[in-house]
This record gives C-alpha cells, structure tokens and sequence, in this order.
C-alpha cells in the first residue's frame, strides 16, 4: 500500500480514538472465499524479499494452482529478470479490443521475525485482523488476482477485452520485471493497467466510518542530487579564506529558502478539493480555495508550510545527508551532501538539477544527479475507469467519494506509464489510518477488507473487461 502520506495527513486531522477492532466476518464464505483465503495464507508463507529469491518458488506455485483452475499452460508465462521471477496470464477476450492489465507484486519487504510479535512468514487471524508481512503490500492484491482468474474459470466468463494479470517479483527494489512485463506482447498493447498496490480507502480512525476513497492516477519522480565541494584543504591551525564546509553550508542554505513554482493539474486539484471538502477548519478552507484557483498565493503560501499537503503542490527538493572533513585538525578538502527531491509530474530532472546549481549561484558547487530517476507522465483519468472503480467503491461503502490523487512515495505503477499504459491504482482495501503498517512491523489487514479487495478486482475485471472497445 503507498497511501501512507494520505493516511498521515488524515491521522493528523481526525482525532484518533482507541476503538475495538473490527468485528469478524461472517464465518460462512462462499467457496471462491475459502479459496482466496488459502492462496493468501500460502502466499504470505513466501518470504519474497530480495534477498531470499522465493518469487520463483511462488510463482511456480500460483502457476500450478492457476492450472488445476482451469488456466491452460499457454497462457501463463514467467519473466526473469534482475535475479527475480515474474509471472503473467492471460485471459483471451472475444473481441480485438485492447487488453486490460492487472498488476500486484509478490515480493515483499523483508520482515526480521524476532522482531514481530507473531511469524510474519505464517498468516495469523486475530481480532479481525490478518497479521503476517504483505498481508497489505501487496499479497492481499496477489490473491485478488488470482481469486479472479479462478472465478472467470469457475463461472466459464468470457471477456470481451483480454485480460491479462501480472505478478511483479521486484516491485520494491529494481522493478526491472515490471519493465520486462510492460515489453511483453501480451502486455504491451494494453489500454491501461489497474494497479493493486496502492490506492484505497480510508476509514475514519474513531468511527470506522469511510471518508474518501483515493485512485493513484500519477506518482512524483524521486530524485537525489550529490552537491560536492573540493578544497586544498591544509592544517586547520592556518586557516583559509575558502573552506569546503562553509562553502556547502551556504549552498544548503539557499536551497532551504528556494521555493520551487507552484504547479497543478487536474488530478490534483481534484484531490486537494475533496481533502478540503472533508474537513473543516481553516486547513479545509485554504484546501478549497487552492483547489478553484492555484493561483491564489496566499493559499498556496500557507499549503507550503504543510509537511501533508506541500508535496501535491510543487516539486521539494530537502537535504537529506552530509558528510566533510576527514580530521579534527586538517581543514577539509571536500564536503558533500544529498538533496532527496520529488519530483512534480511533467517537470524534467534535468531542469531540476538546473534550478539547484541557479540557486546555489556558486561554480565552485557540483551538483549531480545520483542514478537514473524515472520520469512518468501522468495518468488522465478516465471517466470509464473512474465509473467502475465508483461503482465496485460503492458496492460496499455507498456514497464516499472516490477521488484521484498524486503519489509522493512511489509504486511500479510508473514503470507503466512510462512504457505509454496509463495506471491507475486502486486496492479495494479501506484502513484506518492507525493501522498502516506496510513496510513495518506487525503489519496487518482487516479481514473484512481482505473479502472486499477480492470483489473490488473482480467487479472491475468484470466491467472493464466487458465494455470492448476495437480501436
Ligand atoms: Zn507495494
């Protein structure tokens, strides 16, 4: 899940109260339930991270119970790359309308078990939880998958649209089988791309009560800069007029006063207008006006103080670690720092690195960009989408609004759009906002969100893959 600055922000806003968990499911689940429920308990046995290269276990094991679902062999096909192991299938449609891709990822990020109260590596149900590492990122969107896949096998459905279900092995490192997924000729054509791994709704902290339901329609790009300074350097009893770690002070603290420009787009005019609509107070107010006019100032001044909403308003560009020196008597020949940025979407990292080295104004300050940081453009949203998503959103939870927002953390979703599919990331799975642990500890899922997930994909599956369309 990659809702957690959302989350964060609504954490702040609505006064947290200890409240029971949520009660348990009804015990009687349909058979394609108690199915679901044993492909996750399976699943979260993996221990997919990196290091531990399990993806290709996993996936021969989603493979063979696809197959025993009534999948022929053909039509599902595993990638390798980057020392991990994806797996895609296919679900032929009956027309030549574009297919529709599914995403989830397997791996996970590792879980030390000493550390965890419970196994992470074994499923535990338990005050309405499911407890184990990615009961929520992103083996509860694995198992949505695969419960859909196995229903249109088991109730013989037939789309118009191909459908076609990726199962990502290394979405939280090198996302290189995203990438090698997006090349495929099953997947390349596709029209778009449903992600499970972000996107969700929020449930009040308090009340349990849903109070906006987000789609991730576009992802900032991150983005770190190496600032260096180099100096002769000499004894520190004779000092120079020059010297490394002044020099780098002063470029860091240009970069702290800069404000880079204020930007929008209607994504995220949509999202800022809903988040003011949801609450009151004079933060829901500058929210408002912000959201019917970026060019108010005044407003965007005040949502530049805010650590929840500055990020959805502009690129940030934050010194993030420094290094100089290299003893307490020599003066320093070279000091260094990292400047973490994110990215606004459409915004060049070239540009960016531009905009430091004006702002510095000192030639004797290099700054370069670390890695390659990848672009992505944004996702429009498209009133089909949006109208099946409403519509899954409000089988359950009639009446909330669904809204699109932009991601500040980042999901492989970008590795899509940057292949030409646009993603939009929607999970199904509502949360308090006390109770993300993606990443973390004891990380954990309600159960009745578990049930909900699977219909969310399903009816999506369903709608989307129905509406063929041969453009
Ligand atoms: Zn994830």
């Amino acid at each position: 899940m990659h809702i957690r600055f959302i989350v964060m922000v609504l954490a702040a806003l609505i006064a947290a109260a200890s409240t029971p968990a949520l009660a348990q499911t009804a015990p009687d689940h349909a058979p394609w339930q108690v199915k679901a429920r044993e492909v996750y308990a399976r699943i979260i046995g993996f221990r997919t991270a990196a290091a531990e290269h399990q993806t290709a276990a996993m996936a021969g094991w989603l493979g063979d119970v696809l197959k025993a679902g009534g999948v022929p062999p053909e039509d599902i096909a595993t990638l390798q790359a980057g020392g991990a192991t994806a797996m895609i299938v296919r679900i032929p449609g009956s027309t030549p309308a574009r297919p529709i891709l599914f995403s989830a990822h397997m791996d996970v990020v590792d879980a030390r078990p000493a550390d965890w109260q419970r196994d992470p590596f074994t499923l535990i149900e338990e005050g309405g939880y499911f407890f184990g590492r990615g009961t929520t990122d992103n083996k509860a969107g694995v198992a949505a998958l695969v419960s859909t896949i196995l229903r249109f096998k088991a109730e013989h459905l037939r789309p118009a649209r191909g459908l076609v279900f990726a199962f990502v092995g290394d979405e939280e490192t090198g996302m290189q089988t995203t990438a090698a997924i997006a090349a495929h000729p099953w997947v390349r054509d596709a029209e778009f791309a449903i992600n499970t791994d972000a996107g969700g709704g929020v449930l009040d902290d308090a009340t349990g009560k849903p109070l906006i339901y987000l789609v991730q329609g576009a992802e900032k790009t991150f983005a770190t800069f190496d600032l260096t300074v180099t100096n002769p350097g000499g004894h520190s009893s004779r000092p120079r007029a020059d010297n490394a770690i002044y020099q780098l002070a002063r470029a860091l603290d240009r970069i702290a006063a800069y404000r880079f420009p204020v930007m929008s787009n209607e994504l995220t005019r949509a999202y800022l207008g809903a988040m003011g609509r949801a609450q009151p107070g004079p933060l829901g107010e500058v929210l408002r006006r912000f959201a019917a006019d970026p060019a108010d100032a005044a407003a965007a001044d005040t949502l530049a103080t805010s650590p929840e909403f500055v990020g959805t308003t502009r690129t940030t560009c934050v010194a993030t670690m420094l290094e100089a020196g290299h003893a307490e008597n020599a003066l320093p020949q070279k000091a260094t720092a990292a400047i973490n940025c994110r990215i606004f979407p459409g915004v060049a990292v070239d540009s960016v690195r531009e905009a430091l080295v004006r702002v510095i104004g000192d030639p004797g300050v290099h700054v370069a960009v670390r890695g390659s940081p990848q672009e992505s453009p944004v996702s429009e949203m498209r009133p089909d989408v949006m109208a099946a998503i409403t519509r899954a959103v409000h089988a359950d939870h009639p009446g909330v609004a669904v809204v699109p927002y932009l991601e500040s953390g980042g999901t492989d979703g970008k590795v899509y759009r940057r292949a030409g599919i646009p993603t939009f990331a929607t999970s199904g799975l509502f949360s308090k906002p006390s109770e993300m642990f993606a990443h973390g500890l004891n990380e954990r899922l309600p159960v009745t969100s578990f049930y909900q997930g699977l219909d969310h994909i399903y009816r999506l599956a369903v709608v989307l893959g129905s509406a063929g369309r041969s453009d």
